[in-house]
């Protein structure tokens, strides 16, 4: 059962984005990462235009 997928808001883990700027963003889930580099990316980079799929993409999950 160590195989099931875990689910995307799983407790357990956080995702961190690295913006080529340096600055490293973190959330608590993929709605979270996207809402925090959506914000990021709309206040430091405004000429930058991403989408959820991007941002998830680029973003890592890790285990806590
Ligand atoms: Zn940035």
């Amino acid at each position: 059962m160590s195989d099931q997928p875990v689910a995307a808001d799983h407790p357990g883990y956080v995702w961190v984005l690295d913006c080529p700027c340096g600055e490293r963003l973190r959330g608590d889930s993929e709605d979270e990462i996207v809402d925090i580099s959506l914000a990021h990316l709309g206040e430091r980079h405004p000429d930058l235009e991403y989408e959820r799929d991007h941002i998830l993409f680029m973003a890592t999950k890790f285990r806590r």
